[in-house]
């Protein structure tokens, strides 16, 4: 099958089931059966229900996301997410921190071991290099600038987020991105950038360039973890970053 093949059966799919859904809602069914899954017994002997969590109404789960005025009404709609396979490994789900009105948004990847046992973005070792680049770098504190992540629960082993996984999250993201209205975002590393821009481009060659994102101007760089790694393109990132705080100042003279 051709990849416009694919992309034509999924839109046909996700038509028919919109259908199939609205069709449900005009008769008054809102919700899905669960009474057919069976209990599961782990190891441990605790029960589980591989449908719990997801008996939610069809119709007000999504909308309640979509229809959050502002990011607590957000958070409040995600609740104790279990739309994806990654809940069952975190201790917390990691929404977002900082200034509900940033001019400055940053979004990285998914929470590591620290922000998982935290439930703050950025608080590990990369976090802190995260926050000498606001505060040494731009000159503002973390609470000033808006941190998420493109996922909320931490992948087992900080593995690669999976395609499912990126899209029952990135719902939250965009929205998280509509309320907050930054000026400027920063993607931090590949994983951000490419999805961010849905784009396979290496993040060698988009950093350090103006995109833009939803009408929002974006700047890819690379990921504070990559830099620990890699200290001595520290000076690219400040290039990017320079760049940034250019275009805050109204001093940007580059077309975007
Ligand atoms: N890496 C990320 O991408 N996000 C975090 O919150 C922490 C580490």
């Amino acid at each position: 099958m051709t990849e416009d093949n694919t992309a034509e059966q999924i839109v046909l799919l996700v038509t028919s089931l919109r259908r199939h859904l609205q069709r449900r809602e005009r008769a008054g069914i809102r919700r899905l059966p669960r009474a057919q899954v069976q209990n599961r017994i782990s190891p441990t002997g605790a029960v589980t229900n591989p449908m719990s969590g997801t008996e939610v109404d069809l119709f007000t789960d999504s909308t309640a996301v979509h229809r959050a005025e502002n990011l607590e009404e957000l958070r409040a709609a995600i609740g104790d997410c279990r739309r994806c396979k990654l809940w069952s490994g975190r201790t917390h789900l990691v929404f977002g921190v900082g200034n509900p009105k940033a001019r400055l948004m940053f979004i990285g990847e998914g929470p590591g071991r620290d922000e998982d046992l935290q439930g703050q973005p950025f608080v590990g070792r990369a976090g802190q290099l995260l926050t000498d680049i606001i505060t040494k770098g731009i000159g503002a504190r973390r609470e000033d600038v808006y941190i998420a992540n493109v996922i909320k629960c931490r992948p087992p082993e900080n593995r690669n987020p999976e395609p499912d996984e990126v899209a029952s999250c990135e719902p939250f993201l965009k929205k998280q991105i509509d309320l907050v209205r930054p000026e400027i975002i920063v993607a931090l590393g590949k994983f951000a950038v490419q999805t961010l821009l849905q784009s396979k481009i290496p993040i060698t060659r988009l950093r350090g360039k103006w995109h833009t994102y939803h009408g929002i101007k974006l700047m890819p760089t690379f990921h504070p973890a990559y830099l620990l790694r890699n200290p001595a393109d520290k000076k690219l990132v400040w290039e990017d970053i320079k760049q940034v705080i250019k275009e805050m100042r109204g001093e940007n003279t580059e077309s975007l």
